[in-house]
């Protein structure tokens, strides 16, 4: 029987365990929270549910991770939030025990092939987006809500395409993952706290790109310096190396590969022609070939990193071949989710915007820049060991 090891009690935790106890395997879940706080989390009755279906085969070791538990351990599972460089991980890895996670194990699962995306900034915008251009046709997991294995475990019958927002946290377990497109919007430093360097972060995001072939495309932000030299890996089979101890795939082929850009014509994908009256209209590009869409008139997605993420996804929906009406209903259903450019109030002519989720420099300067007129910046957060003198440069010269 196949003994795994589950870290991590939180939501992907739950799915995990209970998918794998469904496939017969004996399960352990273990979190470095004391017992009492995991009893009060709110996974802890449906732990508890599990608990009571499948008896012992779900054990528990809480209040750290003695090394003595991965004895007879065949697969280790760790939720995004574990850096891969903790010793109970590299200590798993050296024991050969296989180190991999919920997105992975969703991705095998998922009967529907996958849209993934990633990048530092834009994910959960390009991922709603197309969820509203894909309709019923579409569901939008991963980083951004509910467990993807989850979802995958339950899709309704029209469902056709799974959209999953992923994070270079979860990229770094994969091992098969191959979604039939993939986006990257791009890359800036962030999560240096977890990942060691901006080489690794880079690895990371590059999984998702390492086991694609012809018949899946990769789709790169043309304006971004990082995610254009990435599409060139992508193209030359020269993505970064593996990290230490996870295993190397061996190159499947080369994927189809298409741009988009706010700036600039590209040579296969989407970006803007102006015509005479001024109007912007998206525009697709065939071998250089422009051919003109539909006017851009899109009021929620404001400002280039907006437009940037909506010309992300009409370039995957065309690939997929959804209709040019679909398109648009879908861009013009599109709300702007909460915390990312949110119009909080307006008090004595003073708008107010909530942008939270701009958890990077430069998601930060990218809404910055999004804003006309006067501005005042409020400005705090987490230290994710990265150099912030570039905000301060930013932010002074926006
Ligand atoms: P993610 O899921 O990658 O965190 P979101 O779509 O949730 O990205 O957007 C989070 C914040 O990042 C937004 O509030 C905005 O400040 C910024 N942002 C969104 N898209 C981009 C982009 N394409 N380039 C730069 N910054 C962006």
């Amino acid at each position: 029987m196949v003994k795994s090891i589950v870290l991590g009690t939180g939501r992907s935790g739950l799915a995990v365990a209970g998918f794998l106890l469904d496939q017969g395997h004996t399960v352990m879940v273990s979190d470095r929270s004391s017992e009492s706080d995991v009893k009060a989390s709110a996974q802890w009755p449906e732990f508890e549910a599990l608990q009571r279906q499948y008896g012992e085969k779900l054990e528990w070791a809480l209040g750290g991770h003695p090394p003595e538990i991965l004895q007879g351990c065949d697969q280790l599972v760790i939720s995004p939030g574990v850096p891969i460089h903790a010793p109970f991980i590299q200590e798993a890895l050296q024991r050969g025990v296989k180190v991999t996670g919920e997105m992975e194990l969703a991705f095998v699962r998922s009967p529907k092939p996958v849209i993934a995306v990633t990048g530092t900034n834009g994910k959960s915008t390009t991922c709603s987006v197309l969820g509203e251009m894909l309709d019923e046709q579409g569901i939008v997991g991963g980083n951004i809500g509910t467990p993807l294995l989850h979802q995958v475990q339950h899709l309704s019958p029209q469902v056709e395409w799974v959209v999953a927002e992923v994070s270079s946290f979860q990229l770094a377990t994969v091992h098969t993952f191959r979604p039939r497109i993939g986006i990257l919007t791009n890359i800036s430093p962030d999560h240096l706290d977890h990942h060691k360097t901006l080489e690794e972060y880079r690895s990371a995001k590059s999984r998702m790109f390492a086991q694609m072939d012809e018949n899946d495309t990769a789709i790169f932000c043309w304006d971004d310096q990082q995610a254009r030299e990435m599409m060139e890996e992508a193209l030359s089979g020269t993505l970064p190396e593996w990290f230490d101890g996870f295993p190397k795939p061996a190159r499947k082929g080369t994927p189809k590969i298409r741009c988009y850009s706010v700036e600039e014509k590209v040579e296969n994908g989407v970006s803007f022609t102006i015509d005479e009256n001024a109007c912007r209209w998206v525009t697709r590009y065939v071998e250089g070939v422009a051919e003109k869409l539909f006017p851009w008139d899109f009021d929620s997605l404001p400002g280039k990193a907006m437009m940037s993420n909506g010309l992300a996804a009409i370039t995957a929906a065309l690939e997929i071949g959804l209709p040019l009406e679909k398109i648009q209903s879908g861009l013009r259903r599109f709300h702007p989710l909460h915390y990312r450019m949110e119009l909080a109030g307006v008090v004595d002519g003073i708008s107010y915007v909530n942008d939270s989720k701009a958890t990077n420099i430069e998601s930060a300067l990218a809404s910055v820049r999004a804003v006309e007129g006067e501005l005042a910046v409020i400005v705090g957060g987490k230290d994710k060991g990265v150099d912030y003198s570039s905000l301060a440069r930013g932010l002074k010269n926006s």
